[in-house]
């Protein structure tokens, strides 16, 4: 499955590290970092970052991006939202 997903953080994703990571697989960093974010927003102490469902990675700036680092960048975001709310 590709990612067909719009993901409108480009310009966060810039900072985030390529995958060096040669098991083939390529996960959505967009997709990775919404799931974190979702994570982020409840402050959820037992994570499963569970990257093996997401969707593949299409071309664009998310591509070969860690989805490692996505995840905890987005979980930092989410936390930080639910402090603001
Ligand atoms: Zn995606």
């Amino acid at each position: 499955m590709i990612c067909k997903k719009d993901h409108r953080h480009e310009q966060m994703f810039l900072q985030i590290p390529k995958s060096q990571g040669g098991e083939g697989r390529h996960r959505c960093a967009g997709c990775a970092y919404e799931a974190g974010l979702a994570a982020g927003r409840e402050r959820k102490e037992k994570v499963d970052l569970d990257l093996d469902s997401l969707p593949e990675s299409q071309a664009g700036t998310v591509r070969h991006k860690s989805p490692h680092a996505a995840w905890a960048l987005g979980y930092l975001n989410g936390v930080r939202e639910s402090y603001e709310g």
